[in-house]
C-alpha cells in the first residue's frame, strides 16, 4: 500500500459493496445497495440479527410493492443480489466496505483488524460512525488513502442525505467513489470536515441531551417535551422520541465524543440518559427507552 512506499492502487469500479453489521443501520444500507444495482454482502457477529435485518428487508420491500414504487421483478432482483453470513471470507471480491458495527471505537477497531486481511489490496472502506474520527480510525487500517466516512441517517432507505468525511489522509478518488456510490443509491451527498459528530448529530445530539435534561430537571413530561418541539418547532417527531428512535447507547456514545473531542463542559450527557442506557431501554430496538413500546402503542415511562 501507499503508506509502505508503494504506489496507490488505482480505484476499483464498485459493483459488490460489504457491510458489517446487520442491525438498524446495516439493513438499509444493504436496502438501498441493492437497490441501486449493486451485489451486496452482509456478515454479523450475531446470526439473530441477520435473520430480523433479513426479514426487515423483505417486509419494506414487500411495502414498496404494495405501494406501487417497486416492481415484483424488481423486488426478486433486489433481493436476489443480498447474501448474508458471519463469514469474513464473504468480502474477498468487495470492492467497497462499509461498517455500520455497534457506536464504540474498540469494537470499530477490532472489526478492521479481522476484516481487513480479508478484502483486496485496492477495496474503500467506508465508516457509517455517526461521530467518531474518521482520521483515526483510519490509522489504524493499511489503507488510510482508501478509508472515508459515510455517515448515512435513520431509517436509510428513507432519508435522503448522506454525510461524507475525509480523513487527513483520505485521497480524492476515494472520496469521488464515494460522492458517485451516493448519487447511484439515489442520496444527497453533503462533505463535513471531521470534527466530532460532523455537521448533523454535532447540532442534534446536544438538542437531545438538552431535551433529556429538560425531563430530569422535571421542566416537562416526556409528553410535553415532546409536543412541544413537535408543535413548538414544527419538529415532525419530538426529541426523546426521536431518541428512541436513533437507539440511546448511540445517543449517549455521540455525546461522549462530543464532550470528550471538544473539552466542552456542554457537552455532558445527561446523567438520565446515562442512567437509561445503564438500565438496557435502549430506546425501540430494546422496546422500551423514554417509551415503553410492548404494548399497543407508546407509553411514556416517566
Ligand atoms: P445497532 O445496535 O442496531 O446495530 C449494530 C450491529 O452491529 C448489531 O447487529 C451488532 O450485532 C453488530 N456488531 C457488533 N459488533 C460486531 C462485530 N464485531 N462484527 C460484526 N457486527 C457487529 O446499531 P445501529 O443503530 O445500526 O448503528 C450502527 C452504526 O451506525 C453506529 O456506528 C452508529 O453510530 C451509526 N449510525 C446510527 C444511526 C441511528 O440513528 N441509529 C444513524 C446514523 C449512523
Amino acid at each position: 500500500m501507499a503508506t509502505d512506499g508503494d504506489p496507490l492502487p488505482p480505484v476499483p469500479e464498485i459493483r459488490r459493496i460489504g457491510i458489517v453489521g446487520a442491525g438498524q443501520m446495516g439493513w438499509g444500507i444493504t436496502y438501498v445497495a441493492a437497490l441501486a444495482g449493486y451485489e451486496v454482502v452482509v456478515t454479523d457477529i450475531d446470526q439473530e440479527h441477520l435473520t430480523s435485518a433479513q426479514g426487515r428487508i423483505e417486509a419494506y420491500a414487500d411495502r414498496q410493492v404494495g405501494k406501487g414504487t417497486l416492481e415484483d421483478d424488481d423486488r426478486r432482483a433486489l433481493l436476489g443480489r443480498i447474501s448474508m453470513g458471519t463469514d469474513l471470507g464473504l468480502y474477498g471480491d468487495c470492492q467497497l466496505v462499509v461498517e455500520a458495527a455497534t457506536e464504540n471505537e474498540q469494537v470499530k477497531r477490532q472489526i478492521f483488524q479481522s476484516i481487513l486481511p480479508h478484502l483486496r489490496k485496492d477495496a474503500i472502506v467506508a465508516s457509517n460512525t455517526s461521530s467518531i474520527s474518521i482520521t483515526r480510525l483510519a490509522s489504524c487500517t493499511d489503507r488510510p488513502e482508501r478509508f472515508i466516512g459515510m455517515h448515512f441517517m435513520n431509517p436509510v432507505p428513507v432519508m435522503k442525505l448522506v454525510e461524507l468525511i475525509r480523513g487527513i489522509a483520505t485521497a480524492e478518488d476515494t472520496y469521488q467513489a464515494i460522492v458517485d456510490v451516493a448519487a447511484r443509491m439515489n442520496k444527497s451527498a453533503v462533505t463535513a470536515e471531521d470534527f466530532p459528530a460532523f455537521i448533523v448529530n454535532r447540532i442534534l445530539l446536544p438538542m437531545i441531551n438538552e431535551a433529556v435534561y429538560t425531563l430530569y430537571e422535571g421542566v416537562g413530561t416526556v409528553e410535553s417535551i415532546d409536543t412541544a418541539m413537535r408543535l413548538g418547532a414544527n419538529h415532525p417527531m419530538g426529541p426523546l422520541e426521536l431518541a428512541d428512535f436513533i437507539g440511546l447507547d448511540t445517543c449517549l456514545s455521540v455525546m461522549h465524543v462530543l464532550h470528550e473531542g471538544l473539552a466542552d463542559t456542554k457537552y455532558r450527557p445527561c446523567p438520565l440518559l446515562v442512567k437509561y442506557v445503564e438500565a438496557g431501554w435502549l430506546g425501540r430496538k430494546a422496546k422500551r427507552g423514554f417509551y415503553d413500546y410492548r404494548g399497543d402503542k407508546p407509553v411514556p415511562t416517566r
